[in-house]
């Protein structure tokens, strides 16, 4: 019998401590909030049911859409996706189509970006390092400037020539602006099978059920989760490189067999004693960007059709707009409201991390009016403030030397996994973190010898699912 000890109660902790328990294995679980899900949990607000913004679930994956249906079971909804970004005062459908694009611009904007985009086909950039080079090589660079520049530079706080070309290669679909002409005239109307991209799978009660359904199944399986524990420190043992157990913030001492952390990767470094100096360096390069949410209630039921809408507008600091009505009809618990929520990302150090909730509420609201979204007779009646620390990874360039540093380090640690968004530093959806924790636990039980730093599972390859297929009951 094996005692495993796994830190944070989101999808990836949970995914794992679910397999883990199912197979009989001792699991606790210590989550430092009072919540279960991370940053995929639902929660009540205003009468209704609401997520920390959008959180569409989709994968391809056999054992990822396995676990979605043993543990949520019929109580799911299938969401017809629309999402569209919002420029220059108008609306453009994403992921972005032929026919949309070209509508919607003058007709010298339509040939400089058909310019570019030769230029780019006749003289691409030989291994794009960054952002800017990587989406110019695939778009040109008028569409990049349209469609990429402000809206990554707005959620990384850095410029697209300082990101990574990595990210750009995990996130974003690589649609070439030929194939896009060919479907936009000639395919898509024969094909009558909804894709992972057009439909979703959504959880009736909000996409934390999810995470709700696991930890229930986890307890029902002997395992335990400690919610407000959070852990200090993983203790290791110097002479063998081995992880005998954890120190929680409470100053106790736990033992465990192995440990599955998904606490940031920089926090589970720096609480590891006489780390070596290139680690410790290495890990001090790494950072996040943090979200502020702010959500409202308004005083109306049809503001727009979508789930989600991408606000690109560089005038304003918003990024993105979540509209909960346009989810499933039971999350609004038969209330005539609007719940929305408005995501910008800073970091610690930005006045939008610091400053009160009032003077956020105030931006937002003008943000709000300022695009035009609501009319001035439109009445915000409730509003509230969310704060998610660390939700996004930054790519920085030159960031994967660093990680492969810390990485060959925490290998020789052979009983610890550090797996998750930021557990692992990988820009995670939730199938991703699901995926990881499923693998931990096969390497835990069977000793299997995948190697978790490398999941990474492509985008394109996920959403070109026929959802038939992969939620068929
Ligand atoms: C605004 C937003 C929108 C998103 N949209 C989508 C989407 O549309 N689709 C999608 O699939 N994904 C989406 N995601 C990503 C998704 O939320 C994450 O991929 C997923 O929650 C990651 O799971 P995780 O378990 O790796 O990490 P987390 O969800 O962050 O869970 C980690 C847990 O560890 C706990 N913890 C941290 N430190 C400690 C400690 N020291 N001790 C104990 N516990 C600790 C935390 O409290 C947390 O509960 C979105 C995320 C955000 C922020």
């Amino acid at each position: 019998m094996k005692k495993v000890i796994v830190i944070g109660a989101g999808p990836a902790g949970l995914s794992c401590a679910y397999e883990l328990s199912k197979r009989g294995i001792e699991v606790l679980v210590f989550e430092a909030s009072d919540q279960i899900g991370g940053m995929s949990r639902s929660f009540d607000l205003w009468g209704q049911r609401v997520d920390l913004g959008p959180h569409r679930f989709f994968s391809k994956q056999k054992e990822v859409n396995s676990f979605f249906k043993e543990l949520v079971k019929d109580d799911f909804t299938l969401v017809n996706r629309q999402t569209r970004i919002f420029y220059d005062g108008k609306y453009f459908q994403y992921p972005l189509k032929f026919g949309n694009v070209m509508k919607n611009l003058s007709l010298i904007t339509i040939f400089q970006i058909l310019w570019d985009y030769l230029i780019q086909i006749i003289n691409p950039i030989k291994n794009p390092k960054n952002l800017e080079e990587w989406i110019s090589n695939r778009f040109g660079e008028k569409l990049y400037t349209i469609f990429f520049k402000n809206y990554s530079e707005k959620l990384w706080g850095i410029k697209c020539t300082q990101i990574d070309a990595d990210w750009a290669a995990q996130r974003i679909k690589t649609l070439s602006l030929i194939q896009a002409v060919i479907s936009a005239l000639f395919n898509n109307r024969s094909n009558k099978h909804k894709t992972l991209v057009d439909q979703f799978a959504y959880p009736k009660n909000g996409t934390g059920t999810l995470y709700e359904k696991a930890a229930e199944a986890i307890k029902k399986q002997n395992g335990e989760i400690f919610l407000k524990t959070p852990v200090q420190r993983i203790l290791i043992d110097d002479i063998n490189n081995h992880a005998h157990g954890v120190e929680l913030n409470n100053g106790s001492i736990i033992k465990a067999d192995h440990i599955v952390s998904t606490m940031p990767l920089t926090y589970l470094v720096k609480g590891i004693k006489n780390t070596p100096l290139k680690v410790s360096k290495a890990i001090d390069s790494l950072y996040f960007r943090n979200t502020v949410l702010v959500y409202f209630e308004i005083d109306k039921k049809n503001l727009f059709d979508d789930n989600w809408l991408y606000i690109h507008s560089p005038e304003v600091k918003l990024g993105r707009i979540t509209n909960f009505r346009n989810w499933c009809p039971s999350l609004t618990k038969k209330k005539d409201t609007t719940i929305l929520a408005l995501e910008y990302w800073c970091f610690e150090k930005d006045d939008l991390w610091t400053q009160t909730d009032n003077l956020t509420i105030d931006l937002a609201k003008k943000e709000l009016s300022h695009i035009n979204l609501i009319s001035k007779e439109i009445k915000i009646i409730n509003s509230k403030i969310i704060k998610v620390p660390k939700c996004y990874p930054v790519y920085e360039t030159g960031y994967q030397e660093n990680l492969n540093t810390t990485i060959d380090f925490l290998k020789n640690i052979k009983n610890l996994f550090p797996i998750g968004r930021y557990g692992a530093f990988k820009y995670n959806n939730q199938d991703h973190s699901i995926l990881m924790g499923l693998l931990a636990a096969n390497k835990i039980t069977n000793n299997s010898q995948v190697d978790l730093w490398q999941i990474n599972t492509d985008t394109e390859y996920q959403e070109d699912g026929k959802i038939k297929d992969v939620l068929a009951y």
